[in-house]
């Protein structure tokens, strides 16, 4: 075992591999509060990866309910409870410090156990296969909300109301994290999963791997799955043809994956950051992914304990009780709420740039427009102003460019009846 540094638990862990850093690293944005659990993006992945025979259950995209959906059923349920035992039995806390907040430690410190560290002797994590039946189907508990506290009807008589919902549900999407320490990577006796050194993509080499199911066992979001056909492992590979500008419709650039660029929800962004040689992401401060993530700090790592550092991240939902986004995201939930909801004039500009084009943006400019709106939001002043943000693609060219105010169109006269 290595010491490798973890940024997002704000310390060193222990690790199979020594630290060993890409040039570049897919990473990923999902805005959960304006996802309207539509599949398309679900659809799209398996159209494009997992359509043939013995891939009948693979969902490398899903998207599920929580607080009782999962793919496969429980996933997290199962490793949050393993990981609770290991640390009962080792009477150990496994508690945030958040006085050590900072510039490169955003979240505080994790004092507790990763997925790696509770692992023990016997094993290099903490890991479990999920029985046929667990991986059946997705979609259970699809729309499920928790439980009313109503009349006999079942409707509340509360009503809803921000910052929290009595009666709550919202969409998790899921992919490979393309973690920067995989877990499943760790797991291969067969050292058949590697992280590619040019995107830090993490892939299974097909001809090496031998159907162990390893990585089925120790990735905790359960996003390698075995193929019987093939006696194989797969896994997303983050459309990797597309990332590396090979795709037809990408003019030479890299494109965002599939599922990114179908969402009709505009809940997903996608890029390539610079890493360091230290690991650290290297400050650029007008990438919209480092902005998003480093300077703003409104978007998260999914169970950043477990340990792996996940690359994919999300704007928690502002209508969940607390305790569960902090179990699910860390400590950052409130701030990163609180950002969202009353955002900064750079922020909205941000926001925007949301799918908008298949292009991977690697630089924003924002030219300022005038202030259109003023209001409160909870009990503070808040501005709106038109501005437009612009953004560039890998060769610095300009590939997209929009306004806060969406502009209205006004289908002529002579067209209302043209359908
Ligand atoms: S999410 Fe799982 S399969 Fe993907 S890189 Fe991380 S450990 Fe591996
Ligand atoms: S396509 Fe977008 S809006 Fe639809 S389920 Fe997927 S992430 Fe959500």
């Amino acid at each position: 075992m290595a010491d490798v540094y973890n940024w997002h638990l704000g310390r060193k862990m222990t690790y199979v591999f020594p630290e060993a850093h890409p040039q570049k690293q897919f990473v990923a944005i999902f805005n959960i509060n304006r996802c309207i659990g539509c599949q398309t993006c679900t659809g799209a992945c398996k159209a494009t990866w997992t359509f043939s025979k013995g891939q009948e259950y693979m969902w490398w995209n899903n998207v599920e309910t929580k607080p009782y959906g999962g793919y496969p059923q429980h996933w997290d349920i199962k490793i949050l409870q393993m990981l609770d035992q290991a640390h009962q039995a080792a009477g150990v806390k496994a508690v945030w410090d958040t006085t050590q907040k900072s510039d490169t430690t955003p979240y505080g410190v994790y004092n507790g156990m990763t997925i790696t560290e509770a692992g023990g002797a016997d094993q290099q994590a903490l890991g479990y296969i999920p029985p046929d039946t667990e991986w059946r189907a997705p979609l259970f508990y699809e729309d499920t909300a928790t439980a009313y506290q109503g009349d006999d009807l079942g409707i509340s008589k509360e009503g809803a109301s921000l910052p929290e919902h009595q009666t709550w549900f919202f969409y998790l999407q899921r992919i490979c994290n393309h973690c920067t320490y995989p877990a499943c990577a760790a797991a291969c006796p067969r050292k058949a999963i590697y992280k590619r050194p040019e995107d830090g993509i993490v892939l299974i080499d097909q001809a090496r791997c031998r159907g162990y199911r390893k990585c089925v066992e120790q990735c905790p979001y359960k996003k390698s799955m075995y193929r019987g056909t093939t006696r194989t492992s797969e896994k997303c590979v983050a459309c990797y043809p597309r990332v590396e500008g090979k795709d037809p419709l990408s003019d030479g650039v890299p494109m965002e994956t599939r599922c990114m660029a179908v969402c009709p929800g505009k809940i997903r962004l996608n890029g390539l950051v610079d890493i360091s040689a230290d690991g650290s992401w290297a400050e650029n401060p007008q990438h919209p992914l480092y902005y998003l993530i480093k300077v703003e700090k409104v978007a998260l790592p999914l169970y950043p304990q477990f340990g792996t550092e996940p690359n994919v991240y999300y704007i928690p939902p502002r209508w969940a009780p607390r305790p569960y986004l902090h179990q699910m995201f860390g400590p950052g939930v409130d701030d990163a709420i609180s950002r969202y909801t009353a955002p900064s004039r750079q922020l909205l500009a941000v926001l925007q740039l949301f799918r908008t084009t298949q292009k991977m943006l690697f630089r924003f400019e924002i030219e300022e427009g005038p202030l259109v709106f003023e209001s409160e939001v909870n009990g503070q002043p808040w501005q709106m102003y038109n501005d437009t943000v612009i953004g560039f693609d890998a060769k610095n060219r300009e590939a997209v460019r929009l306004s806060v105010v969406e502009p209205i169109h006004e289908r002529p006269a002579e067209r209302m009846n043209s359908i």
